[in-house]
This record gives C-alpha cells, structure tokens and sequence, in this order.
C-alpha cells in the first residue's frame, strides 16, 4: 500500500495536508513529518487545520507552518488526510471534489478516499508516515523525527498503552538515531501544562464517580470558563480516572457551548471502547476513543453507562 500512495505522490506536484478537528500529537506530529516529506520530494505542500495547534505541541519543529482554516483554499492536486475517519473529521470544507488520499490507523478506520492506506496494526499514524519516508527514500531529518517521535510518543501513553509492542521500541529507537531526543520531547508534552488546565482537572476530579469497575469524571461548561481553559485543556484528563487501581474503564465528559457533550472513553483492556464509541456515532482505538452525545448530562451518562454495562457488566 505503501507503494500505491508513493506512487500517487509522486505522479503531482501540489499537495494539501490535513487530519481530524481538535488534533492531537498524533494528527500534528504526522501531519508536520508528512508535510516535510512532501518537501524534500520537491513538492509544494501545505498543513490546513481547522483548530489551532495546542500549546504543548506549538514547540515542534515546523509547527509556524501550520494554516488554521475552516476551508481548504487553492490549487492543490491531491490532499492527504491523516487520522481520519471521513471528510467530516477534519470539520474542513473543500476537500470534497478533490483528490483525495487518507492515512490512518484507527480500528474504526473507513475507506472513504480514493487511496486509503488503513492500518491498524501500526502504533501511530507517525509510523506510516515513517514507512512513507523511507519508501520514498527521503532522509529523516532531526526535524522530522522529532514530530514522529512525539506523534509516537503521544498515541502510546509514553509507550505505556495496550498496542505499544517491539515495532514500536524499534521504531522509536530508529527515531531518536536520527535526532529526537526523547527528553526533551517528553519535557514539552508532559512538564509544559497551563495553570488553567490543573484548575479544571480539579474541578473534573470533584466530580468523580464510580460503579464497580467504571469511573467517570465530567466538567461543565461553567467550570471551564471559571478555570479559563481551553478546549485543549482537556486533553489527558480522562486518564486521571483510569489511573485509579480497580478502574478498567474511564469516561471524561466535557459540556461544550451548545449543551451537546464531547466524550472520552479510556480502557485498561477489558472492554474494547472502540466499539462503544462507535455505536454512538464516534470511533478511535480499542483503549481510547471518543465520541459526541446530546446532554443533559445525566442522559448522557445514563446512556453510555447502559452500553458499556450490555458488554461490560
Ligand atoms: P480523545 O478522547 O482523545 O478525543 O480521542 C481518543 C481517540 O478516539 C483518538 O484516536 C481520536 O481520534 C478518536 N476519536 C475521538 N472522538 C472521535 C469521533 O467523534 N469520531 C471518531 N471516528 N474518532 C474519534
């Protein structure tokens, strides 16, 4: 598959990078790597995102590059879309009479352009883009093996996940050759939160709950305004949950502007949330996935709880 998408690149000249709203390390990791790759073909190539890049990964190399868009503009000849499930993930307009090629390593990953390269046997989309390069025989520059290194970084937990494997280590170990340095990476990711960010995990904590092997934590709309975070703030609290000893399955619930709720599911293993993330509409990994509901939050909670305890009890 490798060589199909290779093949597609290399055929034009003028490429589109994108992945999904609210991005994580992943989706910018890869995206930045892709992008340079692309570069050093000789290619002109661009990363569109809809949301900006959150502050722990405004540290990566080629990070300024990055265009905040809600639509994709120009005369691009293909757009690689990066983590994603459908168009629809990247909240981006534009890309719908385009050529279209998509990377992904998601369980729930769909076919939905036309070269899908879907793997979900790989640790990270960064190693697919990893795989690109190297196909492509481009050299990986300490630039680029930082962003793959802390894409990798970040879709394992710190290498702590279910998944994380000897390809991985490997992987990461080909990386650091090349000039990331993990400490550092670690230092910007994990030692770099706002001030906000610890208040709302507090708030979100004050509203732990729990029944046997499940915890759920949920911070309203209120709460983030009263801490001043943003919606990136969010990202990891949910594994405060599962941190606690006889926890299997943590949710996060965050009420967005609308009353609507963004919900993050996390397993230690036992149940594949995935699959409950999926029958409400969302998607992700077999330890993480996510997924939007409608509120009040006690519906909400109501609902996903009568799921997981149907496979789960
Ligand atoms: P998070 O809880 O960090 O937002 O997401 C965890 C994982 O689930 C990520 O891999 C993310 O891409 C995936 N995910 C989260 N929300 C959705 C969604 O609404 N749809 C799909 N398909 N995947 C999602």
């Amino acid at each position: 598959m490798v060589k199909d998408v290779l093949e597609h690149i290399e055929r034009r000249s003028r490429f589109v990078l994108t992945s999904h709203a609210r991005p994580d390390g992943d989706a910018i990791g890869s995206a930045l790597a892709c992008c340079e790759v692309l570069r050093s073909l000789g290619k002109q190539a661009d990363v569109v995102l809809h949301d900006p890049v959150p502050r722990i990964y405004q540290q990566l190399p080629f990070a300024d590059r990055v265009v905040q868009a809600d639509r994709v503009n120009g005369n691009y000849e293909a757009a690689i879309i990066l983590e994603c499930d459908s168009i629809q993930r990247t909240r981006l307009e534009g890309l719908e009479n385009r050529f279209l090629i998509s990377i992904d390593h998601h369980v729930s990953g769909r076919p939905f352009a036309h070269v899908n390269w879907i793997d979900p046997h790989a640790t990270a989309t960064a190693e697919l883009v990893y795989r690109l390069a190297r196909e492509a025989r481009v050299n990986i520059s300490p630039e680029i093996a930082t962003c793959l290194y802390t894409a990798l970084m970040t879709d394992t937990g710190s290498f702590m996940f279910r998944g994380t494997n000897e390809h991985t280590f490997a992987l990461a170990r080909e990386l650091v050759l090349a000039g990331a340095d993990p400490a550092q990476c670690a230092r910007n990711i994990y030692f770099a939160h706002s001030t906000a960010k610890m208040r709302l995990l507090g708030s979100a904590l004050s509203n732990l709950h729990r029944e046997g092997a499940l915890a759920w934590i949920w911070v309203t709309h209120e709460q983030m305004e009263r801490s001043q975070a943003k919606e990136e703030d969010c990202e990891g609290i949910v594994n405060y949950a599962l941190s606690i000893g006889d926890v299997e399955v943590a949710v996060f619930f965050r009420e967005m502007p609308d009353g609507r709720y963004r919900v993050s599911l996390r397993s230690k293993g036992a149940l594949n949330v995935a699959a409950i993330a999926e029958g409400l509409g969302g998607g992700g990994h077999e330890c993480a996935s996510g997924c939007s509901m409608d509120g009040p939050l006690s519906v909400a909670v109501a609902r996903l709880l009568e799921k997981i305890r149907s496979v789960f009890p």
